[in-house]
């Protein structure tokens, strides 16, 4: 059976690039796999620099008219395509178990998270607005207004290949912006779905462009063309700092949501079973790769063999498989390289020191070349591989400390400042450790922090800005400030 044919609707199908709400096929035929099962599931043209062009053309057209749309208009717009978006959240979660390999149940997750950032924006649309205040100056005024940025350069990353677009697009489009998006190469048709309700949803052409090609050309051009007046970006910091530097030429805005290496501090007084079912939540969903993923599992001393034992327990149970098998805990990794990486950050961690309590190997053999066992480390050093640079794979490793200034300094030893998550019953520990976490979000006995109403966004090297609530759609507009003066008393 094809692909299209596997959805309700067949026209969520698209393998063309989105631009001026056409849609542009491209030179070449770049493949896409389902993780799962390496299956080619489409094949994508290269739009190349003259694409890049002619969307961002098309973005400043569209932005002249789009500026001038009424936010209420703007507002029913985002909440058509919001609905569209769940009515079709089958499809397009099939989309995204096809080409990221997730579990289906993670994928439906992933819909209703992603469209609850375009409600989110579609409400707040309605409520930006400025102040009014007194200068120091004899009879006068000033007032602030919020205008949007301008055309705004996005580019994301395949582990939430919907709902890391809506992020952007929805509170860009709320602020009246128009967007031109780089989706990943793995996760294309994602993207391309959420273009095509957006056309249906009646978001006028131009304002919403999907872009798919080589990102050594396309970035470029994204981040040099004097029209665009912000880059959003998701995905590593090396890349991040890249696009950072190019930016910077002409003095452009950014908004980075960058990596993490999110410690996880179970400490002596804590419920150490709800403990072990947070770390299962925050480290092995969609099988460790999320940004906020515990990389770090840092345990205090009193409780750190009844962790272990509680998660060895857990973790041994959880089922690898294809992400269409309702019995399926843990989906494939994004492909093959992905899991070579992992494995030899377990090698690393076993030569540092580290005893593999269970898992610790590819399941190559068993299930295909994009599997890896989830797996739980004790006992290796806080300076090896696994511990310093974000694991991105079901591994869970311990580190054991005693003191709680031991503690925060190990959690704080890193370049990154993402997630942070502390399990402890103590309300005078989580007032002095939240205060010495230098993390952007922080889960006090709760292992998953995002959502549509609240800050999303990293300290250090893991990003610059943030997204969701009133302060996504801020990091889209311009503040404008008028002062009247020598008014007639
Ligand atoms: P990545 O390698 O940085 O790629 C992300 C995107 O950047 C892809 O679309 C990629 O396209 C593009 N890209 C790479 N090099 C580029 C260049 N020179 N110019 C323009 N675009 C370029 O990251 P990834 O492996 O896809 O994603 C995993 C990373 O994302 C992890 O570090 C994770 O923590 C981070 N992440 C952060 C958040 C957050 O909210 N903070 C959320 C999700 C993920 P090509 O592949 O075609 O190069």
């Amino acid at each position: 059976m094809s692909i299209a044919d596997r959805l309700k609707d067949k026209t969520l199908y698209r393998t063309a690039s989105f631009i001026d709400g056409a849609w542009v096929t491209g030179e070449g035929a770049r493949p896409v796999h389902n993780p799962s099962t390496n299956e080619v599931i489409a094949e994508i043209g290269d739009v190349g620099a003259d694409g890049a062009r002619a969307a961002i053309a098309a973005a400043s057209k569209a932005f002249a008219d789009w500026k001038r749309v009424s936010p209420f208009e703007r507002s029913k717009l985002l909440m058509k395509w919001h609905q569209l978006i769940l009515e079709n959240a089958s499809d397009l979660a099939m989309l995204i178990t096809l080409e990221m390999g997730k579990t289906f149940r993670e994928a439906q997750g992933e819909v209703v998270y992603g469209a609850s950032f375009i409600e989110w924006s579609a409400e707040e649309a309605k409520r930006i607005h400025g102040e009014t205040m007194h200068p120091p100056f004899p009879n006068s005024r000033g007032w602030t207004t919020h205008q949007p940025v301008g055309v705004v350069a996005c580019i994301t990353p395949w582990n939430f290949p919907n709902a890391m677009i809506t992020r952007k697009c929805a509170p860009a489009l709320a602020a009246g912006c128009t967007m031109v998006l780089k989706p990943a190469p793995e996760t294309p048709l994602s993207a391309l779905a959420l273009a095509e309700l957006a056309k249906r949803a009646g978001i006028p052409d131009g304002v919403f462009n999907v872009i798919c090609g080589d990102a050594q050309a396309l970035g470029p051009v994204m981040t040099g063309a004097p029209e665009v007046k912000m880059i959003g970006f998701t995905g590593s910091t090396a890349v991040g700092k890249l696009l950072m530097r190019q930016a910077a030429d002409g003095v452009k805005r950014v908004a980075l949501e960058l990596g993490g290496n999110a410690p996880f501090i179970v400490m002596d007084d804590a419920d150490v079973e709800a403990a072990a079912d947070g770390v299962i939540a925050s480290k092995f969903r969609v099988s460790g790769q999320t940004c906020v993923s515990a990389n770090r599992i840092i345990a205090q001393s009193g409780i750190a063999d009844r962790l272990i034992a509680a998660l060895e327990a857990r973790v041994s149970a959880l089922k690898p498989g294809d992400g269409f098998d309702a019995s399926t805990d843990l989906g494939p990794l994004i492909h093959h390289q992905a899991v070579d990486r992992v494995d030899a950050l377990v090698r690393n961690a076993r030569e540092s020191g580290a005893r593999i309590v269970t898992g610790g190997k590819p399941l190559v053999d068993t299930l295909g070349g994009s599997f890896y066992a989830p797996t739980l480390i004790e006992g290796g050093s806080p300076s090896m591989d696994m511990a310093c640079f974000e694991i991105f794979g079901p591994v869970a490793s311990i580190y054991r400390a005693d003191s709680e200034a031991d503690i925060l300094r190990l959690a704080n030893d890193t370049p990154y400042g993402l997630a942070a998550y502390v399990y402890t019953r103590d309300v005078n520990r989580v007032y002095r450790i939240t205060e010495g976490l230098d993390y952007g979000m922080i889960g006090v006995n709760a292992p998953m922090v995002g959502s549509a109403s609240t800050p999303f966004g990293g300290m250090k090297e893991s990003g610059i800005g943030r997204e969701g609530g009133k302060w996504g759609v801020e990091e889209f507009s311009e503040l404008k400030y008028v002062l009247l003066g020598n008014l007639t008393a």
